[in-house]
């Protein structure tokens, strides 16, 4: 195997820095959970999409570069390096648009992903309901066919950027005496439509970050169905698979957080506990492990492979590790770390606490770790079914 970066893939990396290094915004924007925020990152994101950035692997037709997933891969190692503000719209980018690559219609194809490339369109993600969570199965919203409608009902929860995004992509029980997995159709819902109800959460933090979303005889034209009626479920897993393995969480994150963590150990290590070395060592050496599975899957990926449920161990992986890191960093600032950085005794925390509150759901997004293990048991281990 050879670890080394073509040429082209290097001057690929000399023109990101670059242009990142140029247009990156030199003050933080408002949090994405804000509307003033959301709006704020959607403008970074036409920018980005203006340089050819938004999305490097997609066709240039589709608002990409062309380029293939090494190429992201190494874009995301800059991203992170440059500091540039978060994804507001990684439930377009990074979910929806590349299942919408592999089941969506030509038509389809050139409706939505344009408009997501260049973030004119932001999306939220409609799985979850007040019953139905990590048995998805359950989900009871419907969707009945009328002429070239469906008719929507139901209640979608816990819609992140739901409050702000302009679209939803949802699941929807279409075979009304179907049970469980079948009988369920991928649909996707403009948020403007009539008869939708958004309904802000606030969350830990106090900002609006999720929404419940009320369906009531929402019609939503049939073209808008992706994938076959009543196999909506083989195409959520197939979106999962890019958000559990691959896209949502890129190592770069991760690597950026652990030369963070070691810059902090060295700061501070006159008050740290020295056992804490190898911790913060083990937490790098586990970013860079990640980084190169990574590289490994996008391999596979590039040879014709299918992520499968191998992105179950991705999940577990990089959500722990997001804690450990966390932990690690409040342990070396020891009381400071409960402090906000405007604080006069704050003296750098930076943004270690919030970091650690957000690291805190990642075992739950993207399906709880529980789950995941359930399905390493069963898919990978061949386990008999709990
Ligand atoms: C930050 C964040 C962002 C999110 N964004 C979105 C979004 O954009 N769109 C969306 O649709 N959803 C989103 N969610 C919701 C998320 O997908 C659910 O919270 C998650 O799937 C768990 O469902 P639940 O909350 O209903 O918990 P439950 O399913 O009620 O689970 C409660 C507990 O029981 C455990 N459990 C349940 N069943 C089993 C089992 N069979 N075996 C072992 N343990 C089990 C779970 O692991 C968990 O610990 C988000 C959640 C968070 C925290």
């Amino acid at each position: 195997m050879d670890l080394n970066y073509t040429p082209e893939q290097e001057a690929f990396r000399k023109e990101a820095r670059a242009w990142l290094e140029a247009n990156v915004p030199k003050e933080k924007l408002p949090s994405f959970d804000t509307k003033e925020g959301f709006e704020a990152h959607r403008e970074w994101e036409k920018k980005l999409h203006a340089g050819g950035f938004a999305m490097v692997p997609w066709p240039v037709e589709y608002g990409g570069r062309g380029a293939n997933l090494l190429e992201w891969l190494i874009f995301e190692e800059e991203y992170y390096r440059a500091g540039a503000p978060g994804r507001v719209n990684q439930n377009g980018i990074f979910l929806l648009g590349p299942t919408i690559m592999e089941v969506g219609t030509p038509e389809q194809k050139a409706r939505f992903l344009p408009k997501m490339a260049s973030s004119e369109e932001v999306w939220a993600q409609g799985w979850s309901e007040p019953n139905a969570g990590s048995d998805m199965a359950a989900i009871q919203a419907t969707a009945v066919r009328d002429g070239d409608h469906y008719i929507c009902n139901g209640q979608k929860t816990w819609a992140s950027r739901g409050s702000y995004a302009d679209w939803l992509f949802g699941m929807f029980r279409t075979d009304p005496e179907s049970e469980r997995h079948r009988g369920l159709t991928f649909i996707l819902v403009p948020l403007d439509a009539k008869g939708v109800t958004v309904r802000p959460i606030d969350q830990l933090d106090g900002e609006a970050g999720f929404a419940e979303v009320f369906l009531d005889d929402v019609r939503v034209p049939v073209e808008n169905q992706l994938g076959e009626t009543n196999k909506g479920w083989s195409v959520a897993m197939a979106t999962a698979g890019f958000e559990r393995g691959l896209m949502l969480r890129s190592p770069a994150r991760f690597q950026e957080t652990a030369r963070r963590l070691i810059a902090l150990y060295r700061e501070n290590q006159q008050g740290a506990d020295p056992a804490l070395r190898d911790v913060v060592v083990r937490c790098w050496a586990d970013a860079e492990a990640y980084a190169l599975e990574t590289y490994r899957t996008v391999s596979r990926l590039l040879g014709g492979a299918k992520i499968g449920p191998e992105a179950s161990l991705n999940k577990i992986f990089w959500s722990e590790l997001d804690l450990r890191m966390h932990e690690t960093a409040l342990q070396i600032l020891e009381e400071r770390a409960e402090l906000l950085p405007e604080a006069p005794a704050a003296r750098g925390v930076g943004s270690w606490l919030d970091g650690y509150l957000f690291a805190l759901s990642g075992p739950i997004y993207a399906g709880t770790n529980e789950i995941q293990r359930n399905i390493i048991a069963e898919r990978i281990l061949g386990l008999p079914r709990a």
